[in-house]
């Protein structure tokens, strides 16, 4: 079995599901599994979606209407005929989506978003299943809900590997190509739930893991992994071989080329990932396996834009301690703020955090009752990995250092 993931880039259009078809076709589907996310950046215009439902009423239909547009221009460039079963079926996919939001009554954020944000993939994977059947590429197209069981901590749900490996190794055949959807599975009493954002990767490595795949491959618009964000770095280097612990490291502090849960499932049985582009599938890209650490063992640069730099201290000059760092660490946990550098002294406590799921305001008045609380908004955090200090100098010119950390491996600076 190998198992290949494709991300939103690469479905993003029609043109790039005709171009799916010629990569498979060069690099083979025997016994494979494709994990798809959804197309282009549909689930940014979920998100839309759902916010207008909670806080815009009047502009909810024309955002469903604006999902339902984009995909049906990719259906009338793929399919011959409107009398294709697939429109159909995407329209009632759509209609359902409607549908939930007419009818429910939970007033829960969360719940909803996990509820209605899978349907990119459910539906990208179904035009995609059909177009590949049109093709001659014969598929079976699986809905993942059935196979990835979570719990239902809504938005970033964890796995239940039990139930999982269980519904696996019980319905899913492994001798012919399936397709089904990355970053969603279901809970115990079948709600969908999701694995967080860019969540397919993790997808891929679930099953990987679960049938004992020979590899992974995820498929990408850039060559592999490489030393910097080429969206921000100029000249990024390709990496060649990464070790399964520097690649942990690397999409820890955010190389938001591999979702940082990817990679635990595949080192724990050796599976090796490939990661490589789908505009040259024959190139060997990177591979992330047990073996050598990086090659070429060269300075690795991340970058997270629109942090958060918090900085407490106490309100009466004591110490900042074990029992107050865990109150904080509670909190950070609490609002799902992810942590990307702390430091402290002995009466301040400094952290960058990532506010993605918008709490910043309830997790600030809870530290402000608490202690002195000074914060800035939009700062970036690099972290340079196998840094020296000429390449970190270079990155400081022009930047207002605002935080600094410097171990053996590893300098984080935060900037504004
Ligand atoms: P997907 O289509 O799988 O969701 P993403 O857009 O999430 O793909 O990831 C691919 C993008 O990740 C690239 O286009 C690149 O801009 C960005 N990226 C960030 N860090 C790196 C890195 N270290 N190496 C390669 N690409 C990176
Ligand atoms: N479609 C989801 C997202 O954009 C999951 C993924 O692409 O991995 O976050
Ligand atoms: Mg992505």
């Amino acid at each position: 079995m190998r198992v290949f993931k494709f991300g939103g880039a690469s479905v993003k259009n029609a043109e790039s599901v005709k171009n799916l078809v010629k990569t498979i076709q060069k690099v083979g589907y025997k016994d494979t599994l494709i994990v798809i996310s959804a197309m282009g950046k549909t689930t940014n215009s979920i998100e839309v979606v759902i916010d207008n439902y909670f806080n815009n009423k009047a502009a909810l239909q024309s955002s469903i209407q604006e999902v339902r547009k984009f995909h049906n221009e990719i259906l009338l460039d793929l399919f011959t005929s409107e009398n294709h079963p697939v429109f159909n079926t995407i329209n009632t996919l759509l209609d359902e989506l409607n549908a939930f939001f007419k009818t429910n009554k939970s007033p829960d954020y969360n719940y909803v978003y996990d509820q209605t944000i899978g349907y990119g993939e459910l539906v990208s994977t179904t035009i995609i299943s059909a177009y590949f059947n049109q093709e001659g590429i014969t598929n079976t197209w699986l809905d993942v809900r059935e196979f990835i069981k979570t719990d239902n901590y809504y938005r970033r749900a964890n796995v239940d590997w039990e139930t999982t490996k269980n519904q696996i190794s019980a319905n899913f055949n492994a001798n012919t190509l399936h397709i089904t959807q990355g970053f969603i599975g279901s809970d115990a009493n079948n709600f969908t739930t999701t694995l967080g954002r860019e969540g397919s990767d993790y997808t891929a490595a679930i099953f990987a893991y679960c049938l004992n795949a020979e590899s992974v491959t995820i498929w990408k618009d850039v060559p592999g992994v490489l030393n910097a964000d080429p969206r921000y770095f100029e000249n990024a280097q390709l990496l060649n071989k990464i070790s399964y612990r520097e690649a942990i490291e690397l999409a820890f502090y955010g190389a938001s080329v591999i979702h940082p849960k990817t990679l635990q499932p595949l080192q724990k049985k050796e599976i090796p990932l490939y990661v490589k582009s789908f505009l040259n599938p024959e190139a060997a890209g990177t591979v992330v396996s047990k073996g050598v650490d990086l090659e070429p063992n060269i300075p690795c640069f991340i970058v997270k834009k629109n942090q958060v730099l918090i900085s407490l201290s106490s309100l009466d000059f004591s110490y900042i301690v074990e029992e107050n760092i865990s109150e904080i660490f509670s909190l950070l946990h609490l609002y799902k703020m992810k942590v990307g550098v702390i430091q402290n002294s002995a009466i301040s406590f400094s952290v960058c955090i990532e506010n993605n799921y918008d709490n910043l305001d309830k997790l600030l008045q809870h530290l402000k009752a608490k202690f002195r609380v000074v914060y800035n908004e939009n700062v970036s955090l690099y972290t340079v990995r196998h840094s020296n200090e000429q390449v970190v100098s270079q990155l400081e010119k022009d930047k207002f250092v605002l935080l600094k950390q410097v171990t053996q491996a590893t300098t984080q600076i935060v900037t504004k």
